[in-house]
């Protein structure tokens, strides 16, 4: 058997969890972490069934098709979050340069963790701020 790398996924940040949108085209979208691998849950609900050997059947197929992803954090995650953790959950937002569902709605994408910062101080500080 030869081992190839699994596809890869961006995470990003939302509401203050790490998640990854289905690069299947399912638009759901599910919590990841750091070193597991992800499977979206409604492309294969049975991973997540408590029958073991269905579990691992429909592992085995979701790897067969390529469709166990590795997740790519950005490389100043701890960073980000810290930049973003004085705001609200739901202002705790980040998506990874180029992320199709920023470029779709017109939201910033790629921001560096000073310019998160710096976007806080610009558009959410002068509304509480007067
Ligand atoms: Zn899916």
């Amino acid at each position: 058997m030869v081992l190839t790398a699994n596809p890869k996924v961006k995470a990003r940040l939302n509401h203050g969890r790490w998640i990854v949108d289905c690069p299947l085209g399912c638009n759901s979208a599910s919590l990841v972490y750091p070193g597991k691998p992800y499977i979206c849950g409604d492309h294969y609900p049975r991973v997540f069934s408590d029958d073991p050997g269905a579990a691992a059947d429909e592992v085995a197929r979701a790897y067969e098709l390529k469709h166990v992803y590795d997740v790519v954090f950005p490389g100043d995650k701890a960073d980000i979050e810290r930049a973003l953790k004085s705001r609200p959950l739901d202002l705790q937002n980040w998506f990874p340069n180029g992320h199709p569902l920023a470029i779709e709605w017109d939201l910033p994408h790629g921001q560096s963790p000073q310019g998160l910062i710096d976007e806080e101080r610009t558009h959410y500080k002068k509304d509480l701020v007067r």
